[in-house]
């Protein structure tokens, strides 16, 4: 089995922001040469997840709505007290989980017709990473 590992950088303008990655992803694996394995896609932080849904805007912000509603922002959570401010983010990054594992088939992302790939940022305006890690034959 090989492995071929590459990472993703992003730096959202927006606190929470989706960003579709399925052609970064897909070029990444292109650059592995590897035809027949699965694709790992995991966010380093834990105030960002990676998820697999459907590439439309009305879904996405309904998405947001949904996880603001679960995971509101408020003054009050404990892990406020270290000084921080990101709570919601850190619950908001727990629901969308933080990784997805992606088939390849013939040196293709074998997604579903409306299967794309995002990366959730719940805490932004600074540097963070996507690993991406390609393995088969
Ligand atoms: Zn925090």
């Amino acid at each position: 089995m090989r492995c071929h590992t590459e990472y993703l950088t992003f730096h959202t303008r927006k606190h929470r922001e989706y960003v579709h990655i399925t052609p970064q992803v897909d070029a990444i694996l292109g650059r592995s040469g590897i035809k027949e394995g699965m694709a790992l896609v995991s966010a380093m932080h834990i105030t960002a997840g990676v998820y697999v849904n459907d590439n439309e805007s009305g879904l996405i912000e309904d998405i947001d709505q949904w996880l603001e509603k679960l995971a509101p922002f408020r003054a009050e959570y404990r892990h406020h007290r270290t000084g921080e401010d990101n709570g919601d983010s850190h619950l908001k990054a727990l629901l969308i989980h933080h990784e997805v594992i992606l088939p390849v088939t013939a040196g293709k992302l074998d997604l579903g017709t409306w299967q794309r790939v995002f990366y959730a940022e719940f805490d932004g305006r600074r540097s963070k990473r996507v690993i991406v890690k390609v393995m088969g034959e």
